[in-house]
């Protein structure tokens, strides 16, 4: 039986989009653990729509589509398609699992929650005829044993960050506009270290990124899994928490294992906002004080802003700006707060009736879908465009990658590569939400 699987590609947005030269960026693992855990009598097909088109005139037995809030539209049509052509269609992922009853208008089935507890019984229930229109994980699956993705269904050569891993799910915190809690659950799981080091020495590439969400969520464990990593010789980056630098060892042993870049969300220099986010144990006025030990341990950071909170107005684009030029911040990445379905942020911006638009294909955190507080929909649209193009000017892309000689090439690579999505974005007065235009 044929089992095909597909990621669609994202219309709009800055992110997640093929280069030049036909990549795709970061692998992402979903899809290829679904194929892992699929039984052997299943030929699996993996098919990234961002690189290769979809052969409508194929004929899997079953299709399974998953998608970011952002993809959801894309994911809809390749599922109506499908459906069109007489195949059956299984949904899943963080999207459908907030709004199952919605992708169910374009699936046979869907999977809410993570799928490694009910996938080998849909499957089953598929073959016998008897598929549920709902599969709801009761619980979350444990980390041990976890299936290696099948990274042997993907194509290489069309990946710019090939080999990716997960060593942690979820966050121990709990931030209002974050999906990640809402999907994975409040407890912070971790995987045995030798199984994550075994995964590593598998692929025998040197460079990986750590897709967890915050690989540093658990101090001990952390220090553990860096600690293991030193031998091997490789260079990695992830995201992980500004908590880190109040732990030396912890910054020592992220640098000693290869960890070369953390993106780390500091989100607001306002602690009002900060507080209202429920992200209080980030502080604003600690900030200056941790990207200092960061840089000094050898750690490049990517700051993440987000702009359109209640307590931003009109200035915080400059505010932010300054800060990140007076920090030498090696990059940043900025987004317009976005209610992403199933999100607290979601509930509270809906109740409060600021929602104004649902093309989930905006929700790509580059276009304003609420109305914002302290300034109009056309004034954080436009200070958004600013500060990423000011932010990516040659003179600011010296001032701060010059900041020290270790690491200069990197920072300099990393930068160029956000300058050319920043030259993409309109210039104030110009055609402004203009996505289409990258
Ligand atoms: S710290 Fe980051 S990953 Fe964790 S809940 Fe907050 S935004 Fe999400």
């Amino acid at each position: 039986m044929k089992l095909l699987l597909i990621l669609p590609k994202s219309e709009r947005g800055y992110w997640g989009k093929v280069s030049k030269s036909g990549k795709a960026g970061f692998v992402r693992l979903n899809l290829p653990t679904i194929a892992a855990l699929t039984p052997n009598e299943w030929d699996v097909e993996i098919l990234d729509n961002r690189v290769r088109p979809v052969d409508y005139a194929a004929k899997p037995d079953l299709v399974g589509v998953t998608g970011f809030t952002s993809e959801i539209p894309s994911a809809y049509e390749i599922a109506d398609n499908w459906r069109r052509a007489g195949v059956t269609v299984v949904m899943g992922g963080v999207h459908v699992s907030a709004m199952p009853d919605e992708a169910l208008a374009h699936a046979d089935s869907v999977v809410i929650g993570e799928a490694e507890l009910v996938w080998a019984g849909l499957l089953d229930d598929f073959k016998r005829g008897e598929l549920k229109k709902k599969y709801k994980a009761d619980r979350l699956c444990g980390m041990e044993g976890m299936v290696i993705p099948r990274r042997d269904l993907l194509d290489r050569p069309m990946f710019s960050g090939f080999y990716t891993m997960q060593a942690t799910r979820g966050c121990p915190f709990n931030c209002d506009y974050c999906a990640v809690t809402a999907f994975f659950g409040k407890e912070f799981r971790v995987r045995p270290v030798a199984d994550v080091i075994d995964e590593i020495k598998g692929f025998g590439a040197k460079e990986f990124f750590f897709m967890d969400d915050n690989i540093v969520g658990r101090a001990k464990y952390a220090k553990e899994l860096f600690t293991e990593l030193i031998p091997l010789k490789v260079t990695w980056g992830s995201q992980a928490s500004v908590t880190m630098a109040k732990d030396p060892e912890l910054l020592r042993l992220y640098a000693a294992s290869g960890g070369k870049y953390a993106f780390i969300g500091l989100e607001s220099l306002s602690q009002k906002n900060l507080d209202r986010m429920h992200k209080s144990w980030n502080s604003a006025k600690g900030f200056k004080e941790a990207i200092e030990k960061i840089h000094d341990a050898g750690i490049n950071i990517i700051g993440s802003f987000v702009f359109g909170l209640d307590d931003d107005d009109p200035t915080v684009f400059k505010t932010t700006l300054d800060f990140i030029m007076e920090t030498k911040l090696d990059a940043a990445q900025f987004h317009i707060l976005t209610p992403l379905p199933g999100t607290v942020t979601y509930g509270v911006l809906e109740k409060e009736g600021r929602i104004i638009d649902r093309d989930w294909a905006k929700y790509h955190t580059g276009e304003v879908v609420f109305q914002p507080k302290g300034m109009t929909v056309e004034e954080l649209q436009a200070g958004y465009h600013w500060i990423f193009r000011e932010t990516y000017t040659i003179g600011s892309i010296l001032k701060r990658s010059l900041r020290s000689r270790r690491g200069l090439i990197y920072r300099i690579a990393a930068n160029l590569s956000y300058r050319k999505k920043a030259l993409k974005m309109p210039k104030a007065g110009g055609n402004q939400g203009s996505p289409d235009l990258l």
